[in-house]
C-alpha cells in the first residue's frame, strides 16, 4: 500500500529550528518574549496591516475579535454559513445570535445580495447585527468591493475570518487587511503553521492592545494583580511564535506551491467537462489552499459520495466542502438568508463539493497518483450503481 496522502499536512522551511532553539536558549519558554513581539511585527508588516496580536489560535482571536467590537449577550451576529465552525462557535461564546448568510457562485465566499436582504430584514425588525464575521474560504478573499459599502452604509463593523486565506490578496491588498480586525489561524493544517496558533490584526492600536491585555487575563497596569474586567489565557507561546517566524518566511514559497498543485489537476482534468473548480475572479490572488471543484450534472452528488470512497480504498484524503452553519443542528435554530429566493448556494456546494489534497509539500508523483484515481472514479462513475 502506497503512504497515505493527506490534505493538507504541516510543511517546515529551513529557519524554524533555530528560532525555537533561540527560545531554548535563552529561557524564553513563556507566553511574551521577543519572538511573540517580533512575529506580530513582521507578520503586520507582511499583511500591511498597522498591528497584530499573537494568540493561542484562530478561534481564540475570532472571540477577542467579537468583544472588541462590542458583541454582547443577545446580540445578534451575521455570519457566512459556507465556513468552518470555528468561525461561528465564539458567537455563541459570547451568548449572541448568528445569522447566516449564503454563498454566491463567482466566489463561493458571502453573497453581497443575500448580505442585503439580511440587512434590510434586521432593520425592519430594529434588530441590527453587532458586527458581520465575513469568512474568505479556502484561499481565497470575499467580493470585500460589493461586501463592504452594504456593511457600512448600515454602520456595522466587519470582523474578517482569514484563517485560511493568509497570503490571498484582493485587487492588490492583502487578505485580512480589510475588516476592522481581522483572523489569521496558525492550526496544523493551514498554510503556514506553529503547530497551534493565530493572530488578531487591525488597523487600530489600541483594539489591538486591548486584544493583548484580554488574552492574558486581562491585568491591570499595577504591581499587585489588579483586575476589573474578565479576561482570558489565550497568548501566544514564545517558542510556537519561533515557528510562526520561520514559517512566515516561507508564506510566498508556500502559496507558489499550493497555486501549482491546483494548476496541475486543473491542466490534469481539462477534458472533464463536468469539473468546476472554485473560481477565482479577476483580480482575486487565490492561495489555494485547498485545491476544491464542485461537480455537475445529473447525479453529482452520488458521483462525490462514490468519488470520496474511491479515494478513501487508495489512501487518498478527500473531503467534502465544509457542511453550512445553517445545516447544522448546532444552529438549526439560527435565521439563514440564501443567495436568493429557492437559490441555496452554500447547500449546493456541499451537496456536490470536494476538497483534493493541496500540501505545499504534495510531491509530483503524489499528486500524479491522486490525478489517476481520480480520472479513473470519475469516467468510472458515469454508472455509480457499478460501483456502489
Ligand atoms: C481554521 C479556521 C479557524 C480557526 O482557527 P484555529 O486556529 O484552528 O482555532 C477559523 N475559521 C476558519 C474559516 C478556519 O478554517
Amino acid at each position: 500500500m502506497s503512504q497515505r496522502i493527506w490534505l493538507s499536512s504541516p510543511h517546515l522551511g529551513e529557519e524554524e529550528t533555530a528560532f525555537v532553539e533561540e527560545a531554548f536558549r535563552t529561557n524564553w519558554i513563556a507566553p511574551l518574549g521577543p519572538h511573540v513581539d517580533a512575529f506580530e511585527r513582521e507578520l503586520a508588516e507582511h499583511v500591511d496591516v498597522g498591528h497584530a496580536a499573537a494568540l493561542s489560535s484562530g478561534t481564540a482571536a475570532i472571540h477577542l475579535g467579537l468583544l472588541l467590537l462590542g458583541v454582547q449577550p443577545g446580540d445578534t451576529v451575521f455570519c457566512s454559513s459556507l465556513t468552518f465552525v470555528a468561525s461561528c462557535n465564539p458567537i455563541l461564546y459570547c451568548n449572541a445570535l448568528p445569522v447566516f448568510i449564503d454563498s454566491e457562485p463567482g466566489s463561493w465566499n458571502m453573497s453581497p445580495q443575500a448580505l442585503e436582504r439580511a440587512f434590510e430584514s434586521a432593520r425592519r425588525k430594529n434588530c441590527m447585527p453587532r458586527c458581520v464575521v465575513l469568512v474568505n474560504l479556502y484561499g481565497q478573499s470575499a467580493d470585500m468591493d460589493a461586501l463592504l459599502p452594504i456593511c457600512e452604509r448600515y454602520n456595522v463593523p466587519v470582523l474578517e475570518d482569514a484563517a485560511e486565506s493568509l497570503g490571498a490578496r484582493y485587487k492588490g491588498r492583502a487578505s485580512g487587511s480589510f475588516g476592522h480586525l481581522a483572523v489569521y489561524s496558525f492550526n496544523g493544517n493551514k498554510i503556514i503553521t506553529t503547530s497551534g496558533g493565530g493572530m488578531l490584526v487591525s488597523s487600530d492600536a489600541a483594539l489591538i492592545a486591548r486584544a493583548r491585555k484580554l488574552s492574558t487575563q486581562a491585568r491591570e497596569a499595577a504591581l499587585h494583580y489588579e483586575h476589573v474586567g474578565v479576561g482570558f489565557n489565550y497568548r501566544m507561546s514564545n517558542v510556537l511564535a519561533g515557528i510562526g517566524r520561520g514559517q512566515l518566511r516561507v508564506l510566498d514559497e508556500r502559496v507558489r506551491q499550493r497555486r501549482r498543485v491546483f494548476e496541475r489537476y486543473q491542466e490534469a482534468l481539462a477534458d472533464i467537462p463536468t469539473v468546476r473548480w472554485m473560481p477565482e475572479p479577476t483580480g482575486y490572488l487565490s492561495t489555494r489552499w485547498l485545491s476544491c471543484f464542485a461537480l455537475e450534472g445529473e447525479g453529482a452528488a452520488a458521483q462525490c459520495n462514490v468519488l470520496m470512497r474511491l479515494m478513501e480504498r487508495h489512501s487518498i484524503e478527500v473531503r467534502p466542502v465544509w457542511k453550512p452553519m445553517h445545516l447544522q443542528p448546532l444552529f438549526r435554530n439560527a435565521p439563514y438568508f440564501p443567495h436568493a429566493d429557492g437559490v441555496d448556494v452554500s447547500r449546493q456546494l456541499f451537496a456536490t463539493g470536494l476538497c483534493l489534497p493541496s500540501g505545499s509539500n504534495l510531491s509530483e508523483v503524489q499528486q500524479d497518483r491522486v490525478i489517476a484515481h481520480l480520472r479513473r472514479a470519475l469516467s468510472s462513475s458515469v454508472d455509480t450503481r457499478a460501483l456502489a
